[in-house]
């Protein structure tokens, strides 16, 4: 997973809903900043647009609504800060997921930033891995972590369509034998909550099966591997909690 572009990690977290790169908008008066940052996020497959001022800002923003906004606090004419507020009580742009930029490190001023809404502050300067795990943070808690749609339910990678008894993982088809398939769709309806082995038994064996919870781990064992043949990222999901049972995890970005 480790040199995989965060695009298309994001695309296998999201599936459908997120087929593009994640758009990126970068409010930066000071052009070496700004074009350094760019470049930093280009290179970890995000795509970006860079607004000079706060005119240039609202521009683009209602031109094309990006994924996430990198708004810097010191901005000519009008802040970021009353840009931020401003977004915030406008309908359009009312959930767009802002992370304030600025040297301001104060904690007064922390307080500001975050009472005007932005979702996260980050006081320059910063390392660009900090800058992109803040981002990611970001963008996983405001995308879905379950996608539903009509007959089908999609964690991370793997998707299931109970109606059409299909199984996919990053697209790709997966074969599962009858009772993978009810494990599967037993882990699917937790979220990510951790299910015993005994709760498991019950749901995919019924209550008067005379099973072991041994049987359970064979089951996994098979359907990890099923997972596996087509996308070990989707294999990785099923996830075995130590003295617990087993749960589905979302993908880590
Ligand atoms: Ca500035």
């Amino acid at each position: 997973m480790c040199g995989t572009p965060a695009w298309l990690r994001l695309k296998r977290l999201f599936g459908n809903a997120f087929m593009k790169k994640p758009y990126i908008l970068i409010v930066e008066d000071e052009a070496a900043i700004a074009e350094l940052v760019s470049v930093n996020l280009r290179h970890a497959g995000f795509e970006c647009e860079i607004a000079g001022d706060s005119a240039e800002a609202q521009n683009q923003v209602f031109g094309r609504l990006p994924d996430l906004v990198l708004l810097d606090w010191m901005l000519p004419t009008m802040s970021g800060l009353s840009l931020a507020k401003q977004w915030r009580s406008q309908p359009e742009t009312k959930h767009l997921p802002i992370i304030m930029l600025t040297a301001k490190a104060e904690e007064v001023d922390k307080v500001a930033g975050l009472d005007a809404g932005v979702d996260d502050y980050i006081t320059k300067p910063f390392s660009t891995k900090e800058l992109l795990a803040r981002m990611r943070a970001v963008l996983r808690r405001r995308l879905p972590d379950v996608i539903v749609s009509g007959s089908s339910i999609t964690v991370g990678c793997i998707s299931l369509d109970s109606a059409a008894h299909r199984v996919t993982a990053e697209g790709k088809e997966v074969k599962l034998a009858p009772t993978e398939f009810k494990l599967l769709t037993a882990l699917l309806q937790q979220g990510d909550k951790v299910l015993k082995r005994e709760t498991l038994q019950n749901m995919v064996w019924g209550h008067y099966s005379d099973i072991d919870e041994r049987t359970v781990d064979v089951h996994i064992k098979r359907l990890r591997e099923a997972l596996m043949a087509v996308s070990a990222a989707a294999a990785a999901q099923v996830e075995t909690i130590r003295g617990m049972g087993y749960r589905l995890s979302k993908l880590a970005l």
